[in-house]
């Protein structure tokens, strides 16, 4: 009988390596968040008190509700112990045009977390399109929007946790989140924890990863490794030497610089979505907690230098910040854009950044860590036997995702008609634009994107995400020739139906700031 898989080593404690930890110990360890008697599986969690965790990262998808319900957390306690608010999507700002000096307001669209209302039933997009020069396509088909606008929250004090008037992810504090994970999984999940650092990386005569040396703890074995260790790769990528693809030709930020600020007062509004705002060569992400902001300039090395950025960072603060903000502490991080070949070779998964990264415009890291701790946790093989079945069909998973999230986030710079530097223009020329997108683009100036357009069943993005970027950007595609009339009375109807839900809300609902005050007092009702 071949060995079962028992032990599993995770190194690396950031929020890659205890989410994994988490939801391998709640899929197989533990019941409603509690563990249970005689746990299959032994997690430990190594991490070195020598190399501190990116300690960004601060936009979620909707997806951590149901991860953090999984592993048993409560949202309340999540909500107050990581200065945690309510994200319904991202704002893009000046994407299609620059400001004018002028003055003239700054153009914006929104990507929202809501599908389109009616969405199982009907796709409104090419109704849409005859209403274009009348409503643009979010407000035609979701509240978002306009509720966002208000900074109002997507639930009440009564709706309870996890669940939502209008779907929402997280805006968090990235160090708090790691430390609520770490105690949750130690304390209540049976996962062991490790304070030490790995200095040697062991194969055994099969290329299978047999043990870790560190410096304090002896060595230690396992059956099965995850690699969270961070841009550094060390287990995947410098032991077993998956070769690394850059996208850097396609996306070319790979420098970003991060700052928090603090609010004017203390009951300035908190943004219900990511601002990201285009700059002449990157953008500007601006994040609301309920006790500061985190903003971060995303830019190309190859297209500015450190010192403009940072002037076009203050600039952007100085009208909304009452600090002096010539002084503000900012940190400089590098991004190698990219991704490993393969994401599980051996008997090791690759889990955060060391599987690979590439900019935080859709705040899609976290989400992809979360289907790679899922996809292990769910699919984890029996036995080392059949792992390369399992290994081979996750990594052409892990393949497509990454080809689609390349064209999403690729989508956003190809559809700019912003002309103020070689960066855009760089970003149109066609051999920096994958060729299965140009595809996709000459096939949507005829017909409106749909579910036919995505490629497998879990993907990332919905055909709807790409219909929010194209029309709020201003694509132009062909009016559909012809829509059968019972499908457009009913199209008609579900337009009526969001125009009332929207003012519903408006009413209904309060601030986020409203909302999490009452949740600090009161708590969200346990569901
Ligand atoms: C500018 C920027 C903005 C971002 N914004 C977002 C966002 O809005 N939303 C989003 O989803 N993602 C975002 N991300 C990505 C997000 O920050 C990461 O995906 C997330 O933090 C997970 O990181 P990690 O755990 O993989 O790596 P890290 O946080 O780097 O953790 C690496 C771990 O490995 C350990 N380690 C390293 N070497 C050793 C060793 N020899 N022995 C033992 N342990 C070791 C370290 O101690 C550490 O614990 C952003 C990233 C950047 C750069």
């Amino acid at each position: 009988m071949a060995q079962a898989i028992q032990n599993i080593i995770i190194v690396g404690g950031g929020t890659a390596g205890w989410l994994t930890a988490g939801i391998l110990a709640a899929e197989h360890n533990a019941d409603n968040g509690k563990l249970s008697p005689s746990p299959k599986l032994n997690i430990t969690l190594i991490e070195s008190p020598d190399v501190p965790t990116i300690g960004v990262g601060e936009g979620t998808w909707p997806s951590m509700r149901t991860t953090l319900k999984n592993i048993g957390i409560s949202e309340t306690e999540f909500l107050l112990s990581c200065d945690a608010s309510f994200k319904q999507g991202s704002r893009f700002i000046n994407w299609t045009h620059a400001q004018k000096a002028n003055g003239n307001s700054a153009e914006h669209y929104l990507h929202p977390f809501s599908l389109p209302i009616g969405t199982n039933e009907l796709d409104l997009c090419p109704h849409w399109l005859a209403h274009r020069e009348q409503v643009s396509f979010a407000d035609a088909v979701g509240q978002q929007n306009q509720l966002s606008q208000l900074s109002l929250a997507p639930k009440q004090i009564t709706t309870g946790e996890y669940q939502f008037q209008n779907n929402y992810g997280y805006h968090l504090n990235a160090g708090k989140f790691s430390q609520l994970l770490q105690q949750h999984c130690t304390e209540k999940l049976g996962v062991t924890h490790i304070q030490d650092h790995v200095t040697a990386i062991h194969k055994n005569d099969s290329g299978d990863i047999s043990h870790l040396s560190t410096k304090q703890s002896g060595e230690l074995s396992a059956d099965f490794f995850v690699d969270c260790t961070g841009v550094k790769s060390l287990i995947l990528g410098e032991q077993l030497n998956v070769p690394f693809i850059c996208q850097k030709s396609v996306l070319f930020n790979d420098s970003a610089l991060a700052v928090q600020v603090p609010y004017p007062s203390a009951d300035t509004e908190i943004a219900s979505c990511t601002h990201s705002t285009a700059q002449s060569n990157g953008w500007i992400w601006d994040i609301g907690l309920p006790t500061r902001r985190g903003v971060g300039h995303v830019y190309s090395s190859s297209h500015t230098d450190q010192a403009q950025a940072e002037q076009q960072l203050v600039e952007y603060l100085k009208p909304t910040v009452n600090i002096d903000v010539d002084n503000l502490e900012i940190r400089k991080l590098s991004i190698a854009p990219g991704h490993r070949q393969v994401c599980w070779k051996n008997n090791c998964m690759a889990v955060g950044m060391a599987s690979g990264f590439i900019e935080p415009l859709e705040a899609s890291a976290l989400a992809l860590v979360e289907w790679s701790a899922n996809t292990l946790a769910q699919q984890l093989p029996a036995n080392r036997q059949v792992m390369d079945i399992v290994s081979a069909r996750v990594n052409k998973r892990f393949n497509q995702h990454w080809q689609q999230i390349i064209e999403f986030l690729k989508l956003h710079y190809v559809l700019s008609k912003r002309s103020d530097s070689d960066y855009w223009h760089d970003h149109r020329e066609s051999c920096s634009i994958p060729e299965s997108l140009q595809q996709q683009l000459k096939l949507w100036r005829t017909q409106a994107p749909s579910k036919h357009d995505i490629q497998h069943t879990d993907a990332l993005f919905p055909a709807a995400s790409f219909q929010f970027v194209l029309y709020g950007m201003g694509f132009q595609t062909l009016l559909p020739s012809q829509l059968k009339p019972s499908l457009q009375n009913r199209a008609q109807q579900l337009f009526t139906e969001n125009i009332k839900r929207t003012q519903g809300l408006q009413q209904l609902l309060p601030t986020n700031r409203e909302l999490l005050a009452k949740i600090a007092q009161y708590g969200l009702p346990k569901i």
